[in-house]
Parts: C-alpha cells; structure tokens; sequence
C-alpha cells in the first residue's frame, strides 16, 4: 500500500515546474511555454557570496545570507529564518524540515491530506488571511502545492532524471535541498477550479492579477517574476507566493526587485 501510494505520489506531481509542482497533470510535458530561460545552475560558478556588490546600483538592504560551503555547495546558516535564501545556489541543510508546519485553513485543489497542505505557522495565519481577502473581492483561491518534503523533492528529481535524462531535470526540477517548497514558506495558489494549476496560462486571470496586486498585503511575493529570470533561476512563476513577512515584502514590491536582489545579489 505504501509503495502504491509513493508512486502515486510520484506520478501526480511529475510536472515538476521550477520547482513547483502541477499535480493534476499525470505526465511530465516539458514545453516550450514551460520552458525556463537560461539559468545560473552550474556550482562551478564562483557562488555569488563572494561577488562584491559593493558597486551595485541597487542598494542592498539586507546582509548577505550567511552559508556554509559543502561539496554540495553553499548550505544556508539558517534555514529557519522567514527570509531564507534558497535556490539553485543556496540549499537548506541535509534533510532539513521546519519544526512548524500546519495546515492552512483554505481550499486546496485536492482531497488527499498530505505534506502539500503544510506551511510553516507564521506563513499559514498568513495565507488564510490573503485567501479570505482575495474572497471579499470575489476571487477564489485555492492552495496547490505547499510544503515538500526532502525526500519527496528527491523521488521527483531522480524520476526526472531517469524519465527525460538529467539536463532535463535540472530545467524544470528543483535538486533535492534546493526547493523553496522545502522552507515551508512557499505556497503555489490558483483560482479554486484548480484550472491552469502551476501553469503559464495561469498569468493574466483575475486570480493572478489579484495575486500580483495584494500579495504583498498579506506578506507574500511573488518570487519568480517576470523579466527576472536571470537572477532567480526561473522563469516566471505568476502562482508561486514566498512568504518573506509585511516588512520584507513590501520593500521588495516597492523596488521591483527579487528575494536575490534583496540580499544584493544579480544573478
Ligand atoms: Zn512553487
């Protein structure tokens, strides 16, 4: 039963999109419209800890995070924090799970009960409140994809790299460490349909205008934004909400920059 139950798992969330997962596609599709633009991956890289903003046109608010260096790369200091850097050069710790995961009290798109309803306390309160706000405007949100475990961002990686090869899978899968979902602090939303769940054609709908207007209210960013693909990683996530706190996010949206920029990084 368990086995049954994993590979279901596995075979409802394949579409792995930057990270995010569509769990109402049964197959992996990577498409063009998909497709994520040309990315900083490569650990080779010197890791932009040790850039000098100094010269940075835009003023980094924020110290650098502080991180430790592996042979896994750099692994954040503090995974704990509401704004944790994590990304495609910053991981959370060797099978790091925050101590405060609850289930938001907001439709999801889905009926089973597990770890993708989560989210850290502080981030849940916070989402069941922009959801009953979103409500009083006559948009209808619903949760799609919280909270992911490190293991489970392990089985979809490897099943992407075994499925359509590892170049592939490095596209359109977060590395197991590397997922802003594993924070808890990350929630993909759409209209309460779950129509164009964690899809491109979810841009432009009422639900994401809304998104991109009053996230901000509520604490949360819209954290892979448009034109910005070079400096996170990603392409342009408009269902994706990073909690980061009121304070955060409002300096962050006021400046058009990314949760990179914020600790002055570029890309
Ligand atoms: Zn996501």
């Amino acid at each position: 039963m368990k086995k049954l139950r994993t590979t279901l798992l596995a075979l409802s969330l394949v579409s792995v999109i930057a990270g995010c997962s569509a769990p109402q596609s049964p197959q992996p599709q990577p498409q063009a419209k998909t497709e994520p633009t040309p990315k900083l991956t490569q650990p080779a890289q010197p890791a932009p800890t040790t850039q000098a903003p100094t010269t940075s046109t835009t003023p980094a608010p924020a110290s650098k995070p502080a991180t430790t260096t592996t042979t896994k790369g750099q692994v954040v200091a503090n995974p704990m924090e509401i704004a944790v850097l994590v990304n495609k050069s910053f991981m959370l710790p060797d099978g790091f799970r925050p101590s405060d995961l609850v289930e938001p009290n907001i439709p999801f798109i889905f009926t089973e009960k597990d770890e993708r309803r989560l989210m850290r306390k502080e981030a849940a309160t916070a989402l069941e409140q922009l959801v009953a706000g979103a409500k009083k405007d006559g948009i209808f949100l619903a949760g799609v994809s919280g909270f992911r475990s490190y293991e489970t961002q392990a089985s979809l990686f490897n099943y992407y790299v075994k499925t359509q090869g590892e170049e592939t899978a490095r596209k359109y899968s977060a590395e197991p460490g590397h997922s802003e979902h594993q924070t808890g602090l990350a929630m993909d939303i759409s209209g309460s349909t779950g129509k164009c769940a964690a899809d491109d054609c979810f841009a432009d709908t009422p639900e994401a205008n809304w998104l991109a207007k009053h996230a901000v209210e509520y604490g949360f960013i819209i954290r892979y934004p448009k034109g910005k693909e070079q400096i996170t990683g990603y392409a342009y996530e408009p269902w994706h909400l990073r909690y980061v706190g009121k304070k955060i996010a409002q300096e962050i949206t006021a400046k058009g920059i990314t949760l990179e920029e914020y600790y002055g990084m570029h890309g």
